[in-house]
């Protein structure tokens, strides 16, 4: 048979995911590799859907997603941000951030765009932008400074007249930067001097550390107009299997998004939509703490890893911590996180296959501290017995 895959989806096969956490299975190994809390989210939370599906709401909710959920973004974002979105016109409940994402490059960027992303990038922005036809222009983030963060030249560099949309996830899966308001001000200046879109991807606004503090793009000035503010449940509750996100833009956008949303999924399950809505309004106290725990825990896992002998990168946000192998003698993500598993018994993702050509992200590799203390701890023990620089 000829490959029956169309040729735009060639080379995104299988996620790395799959395979480490295959890996993981195989050899026993503790697996850092997939980031998903091993502790279950507010038990409110919980106890809300389990209470909408007993209580017979199990039918086609309405497609932008129930009332409920769009006026709890809509006190969400203006409670914390100060940003007014009207719920009706300006709100849409998608499955996960992900179908929002893949709804807003669809309806926004097609053959002949360009759409503008950092790297390395959360693996499913670049199948995404290769399903919608669109090109698209990696910028590079680097370390400077001990954070990676991007050139604002090279930024300015990489639009072109095809320049329809930028993609901006902060705070960014896998680097673990919070984009600052200089940062910010200047994607902002430049979406709006060139008359770009912008989509943010802010799955992550709840989990940042220290004195680093999310700002989301749309309050820039000239960007609300221009701006798909997507954010979801999974990571604000720890219940990344509920797949229940939403998107904040001017109703011209929106309406573009739902356009093609509604013929992916039409709309998303009913009682995740009415939990997520409960937590939204309630559970502010217990996602703090969820806050405080994982600092806790990046700081346990950045611990262990320098101890390893990793250069590590100190996240600002996120679930995850980068790790240069070059110190270890090792300069090849990929061999050493496929050997990882047999050599220590821990698994974690080669930071590589989130860049559009792996070699700029060749040496790293990327850890999930969303763990369990007693698991963070014996994954460090682990990688410190049987040293991973000692064989390849
Ligand atoms: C986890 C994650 C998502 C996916 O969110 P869902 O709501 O589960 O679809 C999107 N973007 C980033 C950066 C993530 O880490």
């Amino acid at each position: 048979m000829t490959e029956p895959l169309v040729g735009r989806m060639r080379g995104f096969g299988t996620t790395i995911f799959a395979e480490m956490s295959a890996l993981a299975a195989a050899t026993g190994a503790i697996n850092l590799g997939q980031g998903f809390p091993d502790e279950d989210g507010p038990e409110g939370v919980l106890r809300r859907a389990v209470l909408a599906i007993e209580g017979g709401r199990n039918q086609y909710p309405p497609g932008p997603g129930l009332p409920v959920l769009r006026e709890a973004v809509a006190a969400q974002r203006l409670e914390r941000y100060g940003q007014s979105y009207d719920p009706d016109s300006e709100i849409l409940i998608t499955v996960g951030a992900t179908e929002a994402i893949a709804a807003s490059v669809l309806a926004l960027a097609g053959p002949g765009d360009e759409v503008i992303a950092f790297e390395p990038f959360y693996d499913s922005y670049a199948a995404t932008v290769a399903l919608s036809g669109a090109t698209l222009r990696p910028v590079t983030l680097r370390p400077v400074g001990g954070r990676f963060t991007f050139d604002p030249d090279e930024l300015r560099a990489a639009v072109t007249p095809r320049t329809r949309v930028i993609l901006v996830n902060s705070p960014h899966n896998p680097c673990g930067t919070v984009f600052t308001r200089e940062e910010l001000a200047a994607i902002a200046a430049l979406c709006v001097e060139r008359d770009l879109l912008a989509i943010t991807d802010e799955v992550y606004e709840y989990l940042v550390f220290d004195d680093a503090a999310h700002l989301p793009l749309a309050t820039f000035p000239g960007m609300r107009e221009r701006t798909v503010t997507i954010s979801s449940a999974g990571k604000t509750f720890s219940v990344t299997g509920w797949k229940t996100g939403w998107v904040c833009a001017p109703p011209p956008l929106v309406a573009a998004v739902r356009t093609v949303k509604q013929f992916l999924t039409y709309v998303g399950s009913g009682p995740w939509q009415e939990a997520v809505a409960y937590g939204l309004a309630h559970e502010g106290p217990w996602v703090a703490g969820l806050r405080a725990t994982l600092q806790a825990k990046r700081d346990r896992l950045m611990e262990g890893l320098e101890s390893a002998g990793f250069q590590v990168f100190r996240p600002e946000g996120t679930y995850f911590v980068q790790a240069d192998l070059r110190p270890l003698g090792h300069d090849d993500g990929l061999a050493f996180a496929r050997s990882l598993p047999e050599r220590c018994g821990v698994v974690c993702v080669p930071t590589q296959v989130f860049y559009a050509d792996p070699a700029r992200g060749r040496h790293y590799v990327r850890f999930a501290f969303c763990k369990r203390a007693e698991v963070i701890d014996a994954a460090v023990a682990r990688l410190k017995g049987s040293g991973p620089a000692a064989s390849a």
